[in-house]
């Protein structure tokens, strides 16, 4: 039998190998939870006991760019685990195309697909621009409904109503978290109003909202947008009359629901002081498709067994 002789010297590498190995697993596992502070934070938070759910409620209808939009919110849930996605079309059936998306991105287990079409009597009343018929009511209405009665009474959770065109920063669900319970969490929202930016005024030591720089209709109870705020879960179920309604005027959904919910006094404050921009009212422009039409006037289509 040959006896092996391991030297010190071999020793002293054998080492060195070891600890370089276990640094590298080392900083391989931390890369996943690399990134932004404020993903880290949103990850930690997530990791905590007490994980509040952020209850997203979105109204969709189809059009040609209905794909795109829903991808871009896809992809912002696939970033922000606490979020369970309310998604309600306006439509008669649930369609192929929202069931797909939600199992491309991975998030079918905290998604909850629902469908409703609006009425048609309430698309057609245009005549007086002041009395044009909401868009979203009768889906934002079936997701509080079925929110109501399946929500987890054990846990704080946080509603949010948004819609499939705006553009959300991640920073945006960070700040939600910090919502308590009973209360109405609210911030700026880019791009909206005809201002630049819509933005709730607060008071010198900047925990209270004294009112707000709204320059469209500003006599409104809450001068906001849809983006503008999120809501205890709680309120909710304290105030079952709390719902949408179609007989307000254009620009008073948001304070129709808000005033069964809480007063300007209780509204707290968010988004650094409301001075942070993290949420932005953009509105796609209508997609034109007249060669399309021409292609489809020839029995033809771009757009042959694809879904866009
Ligand atoms: N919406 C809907 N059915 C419609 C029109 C709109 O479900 O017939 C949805 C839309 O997808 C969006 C929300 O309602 O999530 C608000 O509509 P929109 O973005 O057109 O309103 P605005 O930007 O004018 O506030
Ligand atoms: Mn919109």
């Amino acid at each position: 039998m040959t006896e092996v002789r391991i030297r010190p010297r071999q020793v002293l590498v054998l080492i060195i190998v070891f600890i370089i190995v276990l640094m590298m697993v080392h900083r391989n596992g931390k890369r996943t939870c690399q990134g932004p502070e404020y993903l880290q934070a949103l990850y930690a938070e997530q990791q905590a006991d007490t994980l509040t759910k952020i209850y997203a409620i979105t109204p969709t209808y189809s059009r040609p760019a209905q794909k795109a939009e829903l991808t871009r919110l896809s992809h912002l849930f696939m970033l922000v685990p606490s979020l369970h996605w309310i998604i309600v079309e306006d439509s008669n059936v649930t369609t192929p195309l929202v069931t797909n998306l939600l199992h491309r991105a991975g998030i079918e287990k905290r998604s909850t697909q629902l469908n409703i079409k609006t009425p048609p009597e309430f698309k057609l009343q245009g005549k007086d621009p002041n009395w044009i018929k909401p868009r979203g009511v009768e889906q934002r209405n079936l997701a509080l409904t079925w929110l109501r009665s399946h929500h987890d009474n054990d846990h704080h959770g946080i509603v949010f109503f948004m819609d499939d065109d705006n553009s959300y920063s991640v920073e945006l669900f960070l700040e939600m978290l910090k919502i308590q319970p009973g209360r109405v969490g609210v911030w700026p929202v880019g791009l909206v109003g005809g201002l630049m930016v819509e933005k709730p005024l607060l008071n010198d030591d900047k925990t209270q909202v004294v009112g707000f720089n709204a320059a469209w209709r500003p006599e409104r109870p809450f001068p906001i947008d849809m983006a503008a705020f999120a809501i205890s879960m709680d309120l909710f179920i304290k105030n079952p009359q709390a719902v949408f309604s179609y007989d307000v005027q254009r620009g008073y959904q948001e304070s129709e629901i808000l005033r069964h919910l809480t007063t300007r006094e209780q509204l707290q404050p968010l988004a650094n002081q409301c001075r942070d921009v993290l949420v932005w009212h953009t509105r796609t422009e209508k997609t034109k498709l007249t060669s399309e039409e021409a292609l489809q006037r020839q029995g033809k289509r771009s757009d042959g067994g694809m879904e866009v």
